[in-house]
């Protein structure tokens, strides 16, 4: 493929990546200035913003001409948490009205193209649907013909998009910081900036990295393994490929700590009831550390009141050590005092048939 193209695509083949592809993106440059009308100044934005190339695959010129981005096999960076499975195309333009016939051909002609190599399979879209932004601004929805599924359509033009009247500069195509990076693999010992990306983006989805300082030590590859194990990838504790892409498009964990910790405490509350059997507070006062838990354990007579205090304590330890530390402690306690009400259990099943006395 050359770099530049006719809008006739008389040289131009679309040949599909090699990643999976199932939806295809408009944008719009956000400049009317002819001195932007092409992809390399696009592509020197980019780089200003710290990425490797150009976000867009496409670029299609006030004239129609087609110009190609970054490499199709890559991941864009157009729409962000929303660009793995994705092709982004970007139309040169702001104004609505200064959008020309030729670039709505190219664009509809290209999505064509690439729509017949996955078997309209592909559903088609604007930024703005997955953005609080305008962009792309043109009337993508009527020049597609979108049908009401996001398919491309054949017949008359469709309604469905309404654009915004108004747009400016800031709401289009500002840069987003939270923007997916390249794929620079990253394991223990990482540092820089895309290593902040990635602690900020595991404490946005709920895996706690401690301090947020561009570097990759312990608490951060805790947090990967624990996202890792979560989103069923090989649990290898380094940031490649597939573990970038599940970051992008992950939610935040499903179920809330604080669901989890009632469910903890839930355990707890349980555990007074099976908590009848004599205990032996030796057991458990040595070999849980924390004094609060072992005191209800020591007192254990199946009153509610007496554990109430503990579950105070469980509350303590998250709220001190953090929710996963606490949670670990709160566990690592539940299962050392069901293990010694298991002794306890057994000691009297001896009692009872006279193996000890
Ligand atoms: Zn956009």
């Amino acid at each position: 493929m050359s770099a530049l193209l006719s809008s006739a695509f008389s040289d131009f083949e679309f040949v599909k990546p090699a990643r999976p592809i199932d939806r295809v993106f408009v944008h719009c440059s956000a400049s009317d200035y002819p001195q932007h009308d092409n992809v390399a100044t696009m592509r020197q934005w980019h780089l200003e913003r710290g990425w490797s190339d150009v976000g867009y695959h496409f670029f299609i010129r006030k004239d129609g001409t087609l110009e190609i981005g970054r490499p199709i096999d890559k991941t864009p960076a157009a729409q962000a948490g929303h660009n793995r499975g994705t092709i982004a195309i970007c139309l040169h333009g702001l104004s609505k009205d200064k959008f020309t016939v030729a670039q709505k051909a190219t664009l509809r002609t290209l999505c064509v193209l690439i729509n017949e190599a996955y078997a309209g399979l592909l559903t088609f879209h604007g930024h703005c649907e997955v953005a609080n932004k305008s962009c792309p601004v043109v009337a993508y929805g009527d020049v597609l013909k979108l049908t009401s599924k996001a398919k491309l359509g054949y017949d008359k033009a469709s309604t469905r998009i309404q654009m915004p009247a108004n747009q400016n500069m800031a709401d289009l195509e500002a840069p987003e910081a939270k923007e997916f990076p390249d794929h620079i693999l990253l394991l223990k010992g990482s540092r820089g900036p895309n290593v902040t990306w990635l602690q900020t983006k595991l404490k946005e989805l709920g895996y706690p990295v401690g301090k947020i300082d561009g570097k990759f030590e312990t608490m951060t590859r805790t947090a990967v393994l624990s996202f890792q194990a979560d989103n069923h990838l090989l649990e290898d504790g380094k940031v490649g490929n597939s573990t970038y892409e599940a970051l992008e498009d992950a939610q935040p964990r499903p179920i809330a700590l604080e669901r989890q910790k009632q469910g903890l405490v839930e355990l707890a509350k349980g555990g007074s009831r099976i908590a009848q059997a004599s205990i032996s507070q030796a057991t458990i006062g040595g070999a849980i550390g924390l004094g609060g838990i072992a005191s209800v354990v020591e007192e254990t007579s199946g009153t509610v009141s007496k554990l109430t205090q503990g579950i105070g304590v469980f509350d303590q330890a998250f709220q001190t050590l953090g929710p996963w530390l606490g949670a670990i402690v709160v566990v690592g306690g539940i299962v050392i005092v069901l293990q010694a009400l298991k002794a306890g259990r057994a000691r009297v099943q001896d009692h009872q048939t006279g193996r000890t006395a």
